[in-house]
């Protein structure tokens, strides 16, 4: 039974006007928060009487009584989610920490969660009730529209009315569960074995052992071909030729995740020795079989989300916090950009050729530093020899990056450095009374420049981790509005590492490339987000559809998503590559969040050109989880938007063609003189 009609609506406005005689608060506030109480109430809660009676006696009679329960939920949620967080931190130690001896139990221990049923026990135990009838819910407009007005508690009032907005039954979780583990379990086993492809020309150009996994690997191989410059272009055509058969499922089966036949991806034939094979098989609509299916068990659980009926709600107004509709808005900006045409000039310039359609992962604005890397180890392991060493030097890198002394000290006293076992990584606090932890690779000789630039990373995290948990207004407003805004601050940290050194950045040259870098990913990216977007509208659309007419769709928009912004950079139409990213299986709707990032990222680290960091991050990261906008507006002045990535463009085009200019003019003089 759907939660939403349970309660009726006669019982509702009963309830209502039984409230009214016992509170101070407006007849419009009792209401909304008898209805959104009404919207997750089920029969297993008790029947109408009992609804009608809880909410009488639980509504709060004034504004004091309101405040006092408030502070409570935020003491009692600390303790709650603060301890549990310790208790996966110390479960979770053996497999993260060095130093300890592996035993089978670990792995159980790690993925054990106390808390795994917290969201239906606030409901049994009625205390979910008790906020969602005096903390109601509002809408990202709302909080959007009205949010710049509201104080600091009320803030906290809708950040704890955001908690409970849906009341999904196991069993629908099970289902939605079980279709995305079988999608990532289709997705990890997506290898092509390089070995057994051939150029038309007969040619190999991979060892029997390389395997590449799609998307992931094809790609990052094809970027890395642009560094050979003999073989690197048919690599590129061989390579997004295969990509072209994954989208359009002319992929034959036989050559996914098996070595037995020779495989020519321009034509599809597959041999043994000098033997074709006639008999084998087309993918057809595998992969859209297996995203219809993650769909069909999404959609079955919409009726239990009353605030966010589709997932494509669920998933941009709920947890990015920014509609479906403004996302297509800030990236039709940098796609329709003029700016894109330009950059697209340089490339091709600097390639000596066209621009092929596979030029969307152009890496040769990527700069490396020119300081070898043993001697930049051999800096890092001097300084640092120990973990100690490292500990105690993290307060003068927040003094160098222009932090106080008393917000360096208050910081520093609560981040604890451990030898990660993996790279590295950097775990939140969830209770003041607790410390982050900052983990990174140490070895024999203490930190190599890898581990420290990593560390370094994760430290910039928990600064974040800190101010946004100790300096927010109340304990509902700790954090960020979402991971892009902890990555950007991990990320101005780390592009500071050699600084922090002392060493030298690489000519000035270097930010502009940076720029034009993030410009032409972010190029990439949106065009594959819009077409993951797209596609989700389309299903919402035609929910009874075939994994066929699926396929055709997805052909469909991605050949439209390249007609508009791409082809006439291009020149060349109805291209599908923009659909290969195998997230859109197994993760629908999050690659969106990368060009996101990658926006917030580029407008923050921006903004502190000039600035003195420390000042700024403390303020910045002390705001309290606001939406988005508002937290970027109030942040540096400017709601999200591309049009920083694109002012700064224009500026490194003009930087990176006079030293083009420059260069060019002394070759001429250099050979006059010859
Ligand atoms: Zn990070």
């Amino acid at each position: 039974m759907s939660a939403a009609n349970f309660i009726d609506n006669a019982t509702v406005t009963r309830t209502v006007q039984d409230i009214l005689p016992k509170t101070t608060f407006s007849e419009k506030m009792v209401r909304r928060g008898v209805e959104n109480t009404a919207s997750l109430w089920q029969h297993q809660d008790g029947d109408a009487q009992a609804f009608h009676d809880f909410c009488v006696a639980n509504y709060c009679k004034n504004e004091t009584d309101k405040q006092l329960l408030f502070e409570r939920f935020c003491r009692n949620f600390e303790i709650i989610m603060g301890y549990n967080n310790r208790l996966n931190i110390e479960l979770r130690k053996p497999l993260d920490v060095q130093g300890f001896a592996p035993t089978p139990i670990d792995s159980y221990f790690a993925s054990y969660d106390a808390l795994a049923h917290l969201h239906e026990d606030m409901y049994s135990s009625k205390l979910a009730f008790i906020i969602t009838l005096n903390f109601p819910f509002y809408t990202l407009r709302e909080k959007n529209n009205n949010g710049h007005n509201w104080s600091d508690l009320l803030w906290g009032y809708v950040r704890l009315g955001d908690l409970f907005t849906s009341r999904v039954p196991a069993q629908a979780l099970q289902k939605i569960n079980e279709a995305t583990t079988a999608a990532e379990k289709y997705i990890a086993n997506y290898n092509i074995y390089m070995g057994m492809v051939w150029s038309d020309e007969n040619r190999q150009y991979w060892g029997p052992d390389q395997t590449l996994l799609a998307h992931w690997g094809l790609r990052d191989e094809l970027k890395a071909a642009y560094s050979d410059k003999q073989f690197g272009l048919d690599k590129q055509i061989i390579l997004y030729n295969i990509m072209k058969r994954i989208v359009n499922q002319t992929i034959l089966k036989d050559v996914i995740d098996k070595d037995e036949y020779i495989w020519f991806p321009s034509t599809n034939q597959v041999f043994i020795s000098t033997i074709e094979i006639e008999e084998s098989e087309q993918e057809e609509n595998i992969r859209y079989q297996y995203l219809l299916d993650v769909f069909k068990a999404v959609k079955a659980a919409d009726k239990y989300y009353p605030k966010y009926p589709t997932f494509i709600d669920r998933t941009f107004d709920a947890e990015y916090e920014i509609t479906a509709q403004e996302a297509e808005q800030i990236f039709a900006e940098l796609l329709s950009s003029p700016m894109v045409k330009k950059v697209a000039a340089l490339i091709s310039k600097r390639l000596g050729r066209k621009l092929e359609p596979h030029d969307i992962w152009y890496n040769g604005f990527k700069t490396r530093t020119d300081i070898p890397q043993s001697e930049l180890d051999a800096k890092v392991r001097a300084k640092y020899p120990t973990k100690l060493a490292f500990e105690q030097d993290l307060p003068n890198i927040m003094n160098k990056l222009g932090f106080s002394a008393r917000t360096a000290k208050f910081v520093c006293d609560r981040v604890t450095v451990e030898p990660a076992v993996g790279s590295g990584h950097a775990l939140e606090a969830m209770m003041k009374n607790d410390h982050v932890m900052l983990r990174t690779r140490f070895g024999k000789n203490g930190l190599d420049y890898k581990g420290y630039n990593i560390g370094i990373h994760e430290f910039g995290h928990n600064v974040e981790q800190i101010l946004s948990l100790h300096n927010v207004p109340n304990y509902f407003l700790a954090g960020v509005p979402n991971i892009a805004c902890t990555e950007a601050l991990a990320f101005t940290f780390q592009h500071k590492d050699l600084e922090l050194l002392g060493v030298t950045p690489a000519d000035e040259l270097t930010k502009y490339f940076n720029t034009l870098d993030i410009f032409w990913n972010s190029y990439e990216i949106m065009g594959v987000a819009l077409v993951d977007m797209k596609v989700w509208q389309w299903l919402y659309n035609n929910p009874n559809t075939t994994a066929d007419d699926l396929k055709y769709a997805v052909l469909r928009i991605a050949k439209e998503v390249w007609n508009q912004y791409y082809a006439p950079v291009f020149g060349v139409k109805d291209e599908i590559i923009l659909a290969v990213y195998s997230h859109m299986i197994e993760a629908p709707l999050y690659l969106a969040s990368y060009p996101l990032g990658h926006l917030i990222d580029f407008q923050l680290e921006h903004y502190y050109e000039g600035k003195n960091i420390g000042t700024e991050v403390e303020r910045i990261y002390s705001q309290g989880r606001l939406t988005p906008k508002l937290w970027m507006k109030r942040a540096v002045g400017r709601e999200i938007s591309a049009l920083p990535l694109i002012e700064a463009t224009t500026l490194a085009m003009e930087k990176v063609n006079a030293y083009d200019k420059q260069v060019a003019k002394q070759k001429k003089q250099a050979a006059k003189k010859k």
